[in-house]
């Protein structure tokens, strides 16, 4: 079984989401690789604070998650719905869920137009770890080294992490740093 996160692997959400903070800091351009871990320590103005005041804000945004764009090919995707016919794929994703509108059902629209049939999407607001280990997964992606790091020491997975800014100081001896999605096709057979 495959498991992989969504936003930061599959859809973009960092580009919209910075516009947004763009918008509410009022101090011009936030280059993505300006963001080199999510404390915000080192950055020039960006504090926890602020961004956890946006990210509470898109959660509440269904046109946010339904509008981001795709960080993979079609041709991936296709290699993915492959999989995903033979129920060997699933998604795990800390989205939050709010009360006013069904974020599962926008997650799953999103990835049936990007080619994926009647998608299996679990959600939860922990590590991902624990779910990865009762799921069964074998082979797990995600951009954040929080999760990679929980998956790699609960479960015997092999984890791979998407290279990006925010997570480039990050080692671990069983998290495996890629720098293109198709590396995981590598790992399957
Ligand atoms: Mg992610």
């Amino acid at each position: 079984m495959v498991g992989l996160d969504i936003d930061g692997v599959l859809a973009d959400f960092l580009s919209p989401f910075l516009s947004l903070v763009e918008k509410k800091c009022g101090n011009g351009a936030i280059p993505p690789d300006s963001i080199t871990d999510f404390k915000f320590q080192e950055h020039p103005f960006l504090t926890e604070e602020i961004v956890w005041k946006c990210m509470e804000e898109v959660s509440y945004q269904p046109e946010f998650w339904h509008n981001l764009s795709s960080l993979v090919t079609r041709r991936e995707w296709e290699a993915l719905e492959e999989l995903n016919r033979k129920r060997k794929l699933v998604f795990i994703t800390n989205r939050y869920e709010r009360g006013t509108y069904d974020i599962r059902q926008v997650t799953r629209d999103w990835l049936q137009k990007q080619g994926i049939t009647a998608p299996l999407v679990h959600f939860t607001d922990e590590r991902k770890g624990k779910l990865a280990d009762q799921l069964g997964v074998s082979v797990f992606m995600d951009d954040r080294h929080e999760n990679c790091e929980d998956v790699a020491e609960k479960t015997r997975a092999v984890v791979l992490m998407p290279h990006r800014s925010y997570n480039q100081s990050f080692e671990h001896p069983r998290v495996k740093r890629v720098w293109n999605f198709s590396e995981l096709f590598g790992y399957l057979f």
